[in-house]
């Protein structure tokens, strides 16, 4: 045993990243969310070898001041909140400032910006967390991060990344998710220099369209309820379209993608008597709520949240189902075209 000491802070900073960036796809949706809580309606991203070599994200959003560019890589520093009362009523995705400052602690990462009617843009590099001194460079007003070589210096982490099908396929969902609940933002995704996808700003319906296909639109009905302070929209599959994985379940509180106990289980339960029990039911479905009545900070990579008011919630959920899909089984409306 050593005497107690404290732990440098690019070592602190790796273990985070441990928990913010188990692969590829954890350093992208980072990435991404800082685009959209940076106002960005035009976001490309490049991945090369699966997100492992390169993972690129370009926007068109607010911008980085120069003197705050090396601020933006250190540990809990945040432009999103500044007191516990921000904390509680959090909108923008990202608050725990420790994102870029986890992944550049694996990688090699440069951070170029120009601010929103600034004449120049400046650089800063981070290679294997340390930081380069800020550099004048040529970049539109947005912001770019690149993230290059991720677990380079950490072998051990990098042998639990599996091939780059695997990755760039995981990598490939995350974009999904995002781009889903975003329909107002223009995305571009290449892989090895090859476009996968091109999403012009659209509507909601036609973003489901191109992400989940038209044939999960044809069977769609639509949800929209409001009851007190809780809203839920978007798209429930018949029950005529089942999978029979789990894959096309999109489920969203305030905008994040979220893994819901509650939610999942309230919307089994209003499919149950419409669906086999080994098939899965469809849905791209959008629940917002006061963000005072949601807690988003559970999870290091808030894929978790946790409902003041689950039961509550449930019910919502539960009720909102159940009447869309009644509508087509009694007969009495028609499903909603789309
Ligand atoms: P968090 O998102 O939790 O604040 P990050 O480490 O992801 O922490 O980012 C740190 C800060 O850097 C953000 O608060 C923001 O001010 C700035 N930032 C990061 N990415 C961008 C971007 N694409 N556009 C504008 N600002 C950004
Ligand atoms: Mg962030």
């Amino acid at each position: 045993m050593r005497p107690i000491q404290k732990l440098p802070d690019h070592l602190v900073n790796q273990i985070a990243a441990g928990e913010v960036v188990e692969r590829p796809a954890s350093a992208l949706k980072e990435m991404l969310e800082n685009s959209l809580d940076a106002g960005a309606d035009k976001i490309t991203v490049d991945l090369a070898q699966g997100g492992i070599k390169l993972i690129r994200v370009s926007d068109n959003g607010s911008g980085i001041e120069a003197e705050q560019l090396p601020l933006a890589l250190d540990r809990h520093a945040t432009s999103k909140i500044g007191s516990l009362d921000d904390l509680e009523s959090v909108a923008t995705l990202g608050f725990r400032g420790e994102g870029l400052a986890s992944v550049a602690s694996v990688s090699r990462l440069t951070l170029t910006s120009r601010p929103q009617g600034a004449d120049h843009a400046h650089q800063i590099i981070a290679i294997d967390g340390t930081l380069h001194p800020v550099e004048p460079a040529a970049h539109p007003e947005g912001t770019s991060v690149e993230v290059v070589d991720l677990y380079f210096n950490t072998p051990a982490r990098r042998k639990f990344l599996k091939s780059e099908n695997t990755e760039y396929a995981h990598c490939a969902a995350t974009f999904e998710r995002i781009a889903l609940a975003h329909p107002q933002v223009e995305f571009t995704l290449r892989h090895n220099g090859k476009v996968v996808w091109r999403l012009p700003q659209q509507n909601l319906a036609d973003r489901v369209s191109a992400l989940l296909g038209k044939d999960f639109v044809d069977a769609a009905l639509q949800v929209e309820t409001v009851a007190a302070g809780l809203t839920l929209t978007g798209f429930i599959a018949s029950p005529t379209y089942s999978k029979a994985s789990r894959d096309a379940q999109y489920f969203y509180v305030n905008g994040r993608f979220v893994r819901d106990k509650t939610a999942q289980h309230a919307l089994r339960q209003a499919y149950r008597d419409v669906l086999h029990h080994d098939r899965h039911p469809a849905y791209a479905l959008f629940f917002t709520l006061d963000p005072a009545n949601v807690d988003v900070n559970v999870h290091p990579t808030k894929i978790e949240v946790r409902f003041r008011e689950s039961q509550a919630v449930h019910q919502f959920l539960f009720h909102s189902v159940q009447r869309a899909l009644a509508s087509t089984t009694a007969g009495a409306s028609p499903p909603v075209q789309l």
